[in-house]
């Protein structure tokens, strides 16, 4: 097949990371015979440094053309300044919704050879195997901002088709799985909440009545994941919750090196990137783990270009990679040296 990805490598780590993702992909269609064209463009701080945007129109409409995207990161301690006209963040956020990417799946499981990289009991990590699906494109961060010099608001503000949507992928992807939907919410404080609980009940009633369905709120879900992780199949959330649930998942895993994501609007066009950050306390050093990117890769492969095989090949090269021993410094055992990030892109590519 032939495929166009527009690669952003954003700032940071960003750069160090998706130069592994594309020596993975390029792997993959020179093993399975595809054909993938890159295109390299800038989003974050450093096109905020060349071209005074976050987002130039370039990179907009390169993305707009593209089969999927594969980001590294975003933002970094030069552009923190909050009185600042523009900021990095603002390039993620303008593409996620000039895309339509309403749908953010973050996977987590737990690989035994990394039991001890987790601050969590052994016994608690075990059979680990969770979907997050977060809604990306409301709520909070993109309600109406108001500030005064002594005040301030943001408004979370949901519709019944944006929870619709988001709920149907999440219901949907549930069903390829274990088939139990967790919906998360604080329908105790919350309107948006009580509208979230009562579309996601008929959805999932009418459309889907082979899931089984259990309504939990934010604060006892953040309680029960680092205490029976097991038990979740998939979660679907808004946005903020989302969020700030999976980082707190990114622990059972061991470190947000491994976590990927993919976010998705309607169709297949995707983007795809590493849950963490642009990690600038290690950036330029060499040591940053590629694994998540690498994963997002899989999903890239997965959900916009619909190759099961080459994505499930691409996850067992990770996993063996992993298995040898190639662990980059944040999953290392304290007192090794933990391989470079180089290192582990090659033991990946080696093991496909
Ligand atoms: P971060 O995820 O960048 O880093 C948190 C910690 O995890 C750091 O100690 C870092 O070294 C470590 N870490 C992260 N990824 C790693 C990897 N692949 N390998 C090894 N260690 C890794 O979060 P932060 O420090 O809160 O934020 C740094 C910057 O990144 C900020 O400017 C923030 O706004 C930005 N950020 C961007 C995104 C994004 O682009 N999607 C997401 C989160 C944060």
């Amino acid at each position: 097949m032939k495929a166009t990805i527009v690669v952003l490598p954003g700032d940071g780590i960003g750069p160090e990371v998706t130069a592994q993702g594309v020596r993975v992909l390029r792997a993959v269609a020179s093993k399975f015979g595809h054909q993938i064209e890159f295109r390299e463009a800038l989003i974050g701080g450093c096109a905020i440094d060349t071209m005074g945007t976050a987002l130039p129109p370039e990179t907009s409409a390169l993305c707009q053309a593209a089969d999927a995207i594969l980001l590294g990161a975003v933002g970094g301690p030069k552009w923190d300044d909050p009185n600042a006209p523009v900021r990095p963040e603002q390039g993620l956020f303008t593409i996620r919704q000039e895309l339509g990417l309403f749908a953010n799946l973050r996977p987590v499981t737990t690989h035994p050879k990394l039991i001890h990289a987790s601050t969590l009991r052994p016994e608690v990590l075990k059979g680990v195997d969770l979907l997050v699906v977060r809604e990306l494109t409301g709520g909070l961060y993109y309600g109406e901002k108001q500030r005064t010099a002594d005040s301030a608001s943001d408004l979370c503000a949901y519709t019944a088709h944006e929870i619709r949507r988001v709920v149907r992928r999440a219901a949907e992807l549930a069903r390829g799985r274990r088939k139990k939907l967790t919906s998360v919410d604080k329908a105790n404080a919350l309107e948006t909440s009580r509208l979230w609980r009562q579309v996601t009940e008929e959805i999932v009633r009418k459309e889907f009545p082979d899931i089984s369905l259990e309504h939990i709120l934010v604060d006892a879900c953040a309680m029960y994941l680092m205490r029976k992780p097991a038990s979740f199949d998939v979660i679907v959330t808004e946005n903020m919750f989302g969020d700030i649930l999976t980082d707190e998942a990114s622990v059972l895993a061991g470190s947000m090196g491994l976590l990927p994501s993919a976010s998705l609007g309607e169709g297949k066009r995707g983007l795809y990137e590493p849950i963490h950050g642009s990690a600038p306390d290690i950036a330029g050093k060499g040591i940053a783990n590629p694994y998540a990117t690498i994963l997002s890769v899989a999903m890239l492969l997965r959900y916009s270009l619909g190759l099961q095989a080459e994505a499930a090949a691409v996850e067992r090269a990770v996993n063996a990679a992993i298995e040898r021993g190639v662990l980059p410094a944040d999953i290392a055992p304290a007192g090794h040296q933990g391989a470079s990030t180089v290192e582990a892109g090659q033991a990946v590519v080696a093991a496909l």
